[in-house]
């Protein structure tokens, strides 16, 4: 038995970038705080309101959800709303919508499914199934954000937080770098309010992914293991995954050395503010005279046959795991 670095008990982890060893208390105290920390920099919770979660029923926006109601639970005017949403994709989301409503019922938490079919007349297994020619997740990650950001909006949240975990913002951040996509990097992260947008926000930017596995596993909420969305490759974003689990180990707080020196660089950059538009079709907010949700489903409508196959199996671009991609 390793004991806890704080107190005698057993440990349950080792955190190799932080040299500690904790027990389940020590664990939840270290992640709660970070947690709290990340929230209390984003400097809106002040004078309350409603927070929309993105509620997957995976692991991270579970613990998402789960944490926020405990930090939040001696705050009587903060109220969260989760947000559930189905993208049409058989054999995978049923599952996960499932445990979605049992926690939120759980945490007493009040909870709205959205869908793709009422919201667009369309699901991600139609589109995977016609269009051959792009990954199913260009369309659905785009319509996903589409509609939780109209939903929190009409909602009146001041946020809308989604469960993105240390892995994936490290991951996000040396992506865009590599694509030399410095526009959409600072996207991430908008110092200014948008006109028509809620602001988004992840409270678990600063945990590891091993680590929300562990608190979900300590603390019952992830019970049943699902399966991944079978849609998506996602090549690139797993070689760079790969890439910093390497580093990692060889350089314990590689990941947290990459938000950082993000977050740095961020402080100094002037704000990317980006005038928007209002959609001509669909009346949302658009970087242009159409939101990309538009455009995409305008050009899907509009491919030729000859992009589109019938009967085709989405599993042709089997992948790996269910996409971080909001
Ligand atoms: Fe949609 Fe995510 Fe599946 Fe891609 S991986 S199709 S974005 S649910
Ligand atoms: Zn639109």
């Amino acid at each position: 038995m390793i004991p806890c670095s704080r107190c005698s008990r057993p440990s349950v982890i080792h955190q190799r970038y932080s040299g500690l060893n904790l027990c389940a208390e020590h664990f939840e105290e270290d992640i709660e705080r970070k947690i709290r920390e990340t929230l209390r920099a984003y400097r809106i919770f002040s004078r309350g309101g409603r927070v929309a979660v993105a509620l997957s029923g995976g692991k991270d926006s579970s613990v998402l959800l789960y944490t926020l109601k405990r930090i939040f639970s001696h705050r009587k005017d903060i109220e969260l709303v989760a947000l559930m949403v189905d993208e049409g994709i058989s054999g995978y989301r049923e599952g996960t919508l499932q445990t979605a409503s049992a926690l939120a019922d759980r945490l007493e938490v009040p909870h709205i499914t959205l869908s793709f079919r009422e919201e667009f007349g369309i699901t991600t297994d139609e589109i995977a199934r016609e269009d051959l020619s792009q990954a199913p997740c260009t369309y659905c990650g785009v319509m996903r954000k589409h509609l939780l950001n109209k939903t929190a909006r009409e909602l009146n949240a001041v946020a809308l937080a989604t469960g993105h975990n240390l892995d994936d913002e490290a991951q996000t951040i040396l992506l865009n770098y590599l694509r030399g996509d410095v526009e959409r990097l600072f996207r991430l992260v908008p110092k200014s309010p948008r006109e028509g947008m809620v602001y988004r926000i992840k409270p678990l930017r600063r945990i590891p992914e091993r680590e929300v596995a562990t608190y979900a596993m300590l603390h019952g909420i992830f019970p049943r293991a699902h399966k991944s969305c079978p849609n998506v490759p996602r090549a690139m974003r797993l070689e760079v995954k790969n890439m910093l689990n390497e580093f990692e180990a060889g350089h314990p707080g590689t990941k947290y050395s990459v938000l950082r020196g993000f977050d740095r660089i961020r402080e100094l950059a002037p704000d990317a503010h980006v005038e928007l538009q209002r959609c001509k079709r669909c009346g949302e907010p658009a970087g242009s005279s159409m939101c990309k949700t538009c455009q995409l489903l305008e050009g899907f409508r509009a491919k030729p046959l000859s992009h589109k196959s019938k009967n085709s199996c989405p599993d042709i671009r089997l992948g790996s795991s269910a996409g971080q991609s909001e």
